[in-house]
């Protein structure tokens, strides 16, 4: 399997050279040639696979410069009842009432979140740990990792690479703004490779500080800088996986369809839902769900996509879902304009830099979105996400996340008769507890492992937001 740049690049490259890698050169964002087709016989014969089995089925489609037994290798180490919680890695919750006719009788909620950092971001990081750590020794290269985040990236990325030989971790995040348990999770870790800088700024002073690094390529080259976002391909890889396994839960037959509802930020969630439905899964529909920031619900009502000044972008109680514009968007409007690299490439590189905005309403590609590749959307808000906790509370006594909350909000305007809606869980409570405790007045369950993390001491290094400050943090670090 070779890939291709969504902006039209001549150049394919095999998985290993894009693993390491962000954009594309052109700017644009990987993706396979084709994506493989599953037929029937495949189906079965997944459907009774374990999950690290499942992963290193999906994977080998795409993955052709790993050797077999090594791919099995390190999907079977990422993959363990120790890291994730339980045999079945992303167990299948169903919400039922037993009053039947309120429609929820086929609501599930699949659980992502059982990971070291209890959000599901854990589910790619993780794999992409192992894989890093693979590629650079068998090329004998280091890697010194850049991030910016306001909270589960960074974590999810420090848990994946913790210890790990050859890779270095430099995340900076928002001095005082992560949630104090986001917090306590990265600023506890002890590991020699692992750099917490709190920069004196917002989110967005973080993201222009690893932008700017990112623009000196001669430092870059000379300190091998890179990138987990969640641009990369592999990230989106993993987390197609998961989508195979809720449908394996959600049906008996591969006859079934089921329908996913996603709480969405940056796209790269639901796009790995969008991979799994063009591989050939039964998939009904793909609901996307967003926080008040809805660039993408308005863009699938209306056929219009209008980023947002990050000025303009609303600090809401589902913070990772606050976004002004979506990283991974591009890659699914390459695949409804007929993967038309010069198209794309006018929309994303001009009209979106020129004017902040593309319309495709009057374009028939358009009503493409919905019927032929199945997305629908919604929105929901605070008061939504307070009703939705506490509902699902009352009634299933299960507590659910602000974020899973969004994504349950939406689904219910979107249930069909007989195809199973899952709802991808995204976080665990505990990590948004102050609007758990709004919506409950109480707190949520802490697993045991987490128990007293606030009071562990803490280690990061305070910076102004400045470049330089922290060029010569990295440099200082990097001997
Ligand atoms: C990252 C994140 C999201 C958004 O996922 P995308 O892939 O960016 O769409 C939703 N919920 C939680 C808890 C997250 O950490």
């Amino acid at each position: 399997m070779l890939y291709l740049s969504t902006r039209g690049h001549p150049d394919r490259r095999h998985f290993c050279e894009i693993l390491l890698e962000g954009l594309a050169p052109d700017g644009g964002l990987y993706l396979p040639e084709r994506y493989p087709q599953i037929d029937e016989g495949m189906l079965a014969r997944w459907r009774g696979l374990a999950y690290p089995d499942l992963a290193f089925e999906v994977l080998s489609l795409y993955v052709d410069d790993i050797p077999s037994a090594d791919l099995r290798a390190i999907c079977r180490k990422t993959y363990t009842p120790e890291i994730f919680g339980t045999p079945e890695i992303v167990p299948l919750k169903r919400l039922a009432s037993g009053l039947h006719g309120d429609g929820d009788e086929t609501l599930y909620i699949e659980a992502l979140s059982n990971g070291p950092t209890l959000a599901f971001k854990d589910m790619a990081m993780q794999l992409l740990g192992n894989l890093f750590e693979y590629e650079l020794a068998r090329r004998g290269e280091e890697l010194n990792i850049l991030g910016a985040t306001s909270g589960d990236t960074g974590s999810a990325a420090e848990y994946a690479m913790r210890g790990k030989t050859g890779v270095r971790v430099f995340m900076t995040s928002p001095q005082g703004r992560m949630s104090p348990f986001q917090q306590a999770q990265m600023f506890s870790l002890r590991d020699a490779n692992i750099f917490n800088l709190a920069v004196e700024g917002v989110f967005d002073d973080c993201q222009d500080i690893v932008k700017a690094v990112s623009n000196d390529l001669e430092f870059k080259r000379k300190y091998r800088i890179g990138t987990v976002n969640s641009i990369n391909w592999a990230r989106l890889l993993a987390q197609v996986v998961y989508y195979f396994a809720g449908y394996f839960q959600a049906t008996q037959s591969n006859a079934q369809q089921v329908s996913f509802a996603v709480p969405s930020g940056n796209f790269g969630n639901i796009c790995a839902g969008h991979v799994a439905r063009m591989m050939g899964l039964p998939i009904r529909q793909l609901v996307l769900a967003t926080n008040e920031n809805d660039v993408l619900d308005e863009f699938f009502r209306t056929g219009v996509y209008r980023v947002r000044p990050s000025a303009d972008t609303h600090e809401t109680s589902s913070p990772s879902m606050d976004i002004s514009k979506a990283s991974n968007f591009e890659r699914f409007v390459f695949d409804l304009l007929g993967r038309d690299g010069a198209q794309i490439r006018s929309y994303f590189g001009d009209q979106l830099r020129a004017t902040g905005c593309f319309d495709l309403s009057a374009d028939p590609s358009f009503a493409r979105a919905a019927q032929r590749y199945g997305f629908l959307s919604g929105k929901s808000t605070h008061a939504d996400r307070l009703a939705t906790i506490r509902d699902t509370f009352e009634r299933f006594g299960l507590v659910i996340d602000t974020h899973t909350a969004d994504g349950v909000k939406v689904a219910r305007e979107h249930l069909q008769p007989s195809v199973p809606m899952i709802v991808l869980e995204t976080a665990l409570p505990i990590k948004f507890a102050v609007t758990i405790v709004e919506a409950l007045g109480r707190e949520p369950d802490r697993p045991a492992k987490f128990e007293g993390i606030e009071a562990l001491p803490k280690r990061m290094t305070r910076m102004a937001a400045d470049t330089d400050a922290v060029k010569a943090y990295i440099a200082r670090h990097c001997t």
